[in-house]
């Protein structure tokens, strides 16, 4: 399945390294069992926004029958990534890859000026701490300085979606403090562990990084944090830009040191393509060690000897999509929640339909993003639930931007957020 990115070659409209597999495009069996399982198929009722139509646009072009084409790239930027779809196929067709290395064909074929300067912006500032933190600091002065309150009042971001996407998604800046280099194990020392701190996390959830670390010493692991560790890849990944995917992995890898028993994730979307750098930089890279050793938080701290005190509170959780459907992890956050005395736990329907985050989709496609957070409040909201809990901070972003608009008291989450309630200071 796996091919060297220095390989390259022809496969009808698509070309260079990194073609999506044929064999992939083969296995789809056109059943249809999937089509109800994919929210944009859900929302559009439309064959080509659903994986099966997708799968059969990207075959007949590497068949082909059709080239790249507006409407080709249309249907193709429409679809989440959520991999939906993956999980729910009898055939065991590799979605995510596919759509991956579609992308990937896109992008080499070049954007239209609007889009490459979204992408730009994008993709200069969230997979880049450095730049990002200087970004947020000056959004908190306008978020204080009533700024934000004279521009929403008067709505001078309506006519444009994406950028009012963007300011939407931020209710409150944190203050950010630096994390120690490593923090040892507290009481029977278990193992090492190394810890990522991820782009949007270390700079818009820190509590979630620094309790992980907290949380992960008391149930007896070291835990060693790299300051200079950088982006995993996963939006340039998601987004299809691979070269840029496999630096970023390469210079991951080389910033945790060998001797760890396991690296641990605390968002999904980041610990959903380090799992994927075997098939993107060959089993034998170092990268590809490192992604066999990792976890999720909450596959590390289900069954961790903690002390719990009770947490009063009706509790619901999300599964975030790069979790259940791109890692397989459902019921080890369910399992770290329900044995929190006290916290009343209510199953969410369709609670592994995605949110419209998927990254940086919903700055990207806010429409579509909006129509699937709307359908995700109203079933936050059919609950009765005061806390939401999910394992990503793309979601904990849209689905707290959701329910901030629907004036819908409900606080949102981190699973390991909830756990540190239950542990105590
Ligand atoms: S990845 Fe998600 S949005 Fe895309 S086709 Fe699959 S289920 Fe649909
Ligand atoms: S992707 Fe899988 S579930 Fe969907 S139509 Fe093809 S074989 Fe069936």
């Amino acid at each position: 399945m796996t091919r060297p990115a220095t390989v390259a070659a022809r496969l009808g409209a698509f070309s260079g390294p990194d073609l999506p597999d044929p064999d992939g495009l083969r296995s789809c069996v056109h059943c249809g069992i999937c089509l109800p399982q994919c929210p944009t198929y859900q929302i559009l009722g439309e064959e080509m926004d659903s994986p099966r139509g997708r799968l059969y646009l990207v075959r007949a072009a590497a068949e082909g029958r059709l080239d790249i084409t507006p409407t080709f790239t249309r249907h193709l930027d429409l679809c989440l990534g959520c991999r939906a779809c993956e999980t729910a196929c009898p055939s065991g067709v590799p979605f995510g890859r596919l759509l991956e290395a579609t992308r990937g064909q896109i992008e080499r074929r070049g954007r239209g000026p609007a889009r490459r300067a979204l992408e730009t912006l994008i993709f200069g500032l969230f997979p880049h701490p450095r730049r990002l933190g200087p970004a947020l600091r000056l959004l908190a002065l306008y978020q204080r300085s009533g700024l934000q309150s004279l521009v929403r009042a008067r709505g001078l971001l309506r006519p444009f979606p994406r950028l009012r996407a963007m300011e939407q998604l931020l209710a409150a800046v944190p203050r950010v403090g630096r994390l120690p280099a490593l923090v040892p194990a507290v009481g029977a020392r278990r193992g090492r562990v190394g810890l990522l701190t991820g782009c949007v996390q270390r700079l818009l959830y820190p509590q979630v990084n620094a309790e992980t670390a907290r949380l992960l010493s008391r149930a007896g692991w070291d835990v060693v944090i790299p300051a200079g560790q950088g982006c995993c890849g996963a939006l340039h990944l998601h987004g299809g830009r691979l070269d840029e995917f496999r630096r970023l992995a390469g210079a991951l890898a080389q910033a945790f040191p060998e001797a760890l028993d396991h690296l641990v994730v605390n968002a999904a979307g980041c610990g959903s393509a380090i799992r994927e750098y075997g098939h993107w930089l060959g089993e034998a890279a170092p990268a590809a060690a490192l992604a066999r050793k990792t976890r999720d938080v909450t596959e590390l701290l289900v069954n961790a000897d903690l002390p719990l005190r009770p947490v009063e509170a009706v509790a619901t959780y999300h599964d975030a999509c790069h979790l259940v459907h791109g890692q397989g992890i459902r019921s080890a956050p369910r399992a770290l929640l329900a044995r929190i005395p006290g916290l009343r736990l209510v199953e969410l329907p369709e609670s592994d339909l995605c949110c419209g985050s998927a990254g940086v989709y919903n700055l990207l496609e806010p429409q579509m993003a909006d129509r699937l957070l709307e359908r995700k409040v109203d079933n936050i909201a059919a609950t009765g639930a005061t806390l939401l809990v999910a394992g990503n901070p793309g979601c904990l972003l849209q689905i707290a931007k959701g329910c901030r608009a629907r004036g819908l008291v409900v606080e949102v989450l981190h699973p390991v957020e909830v756990l540190a309630r239950a542990v105590g200071p």
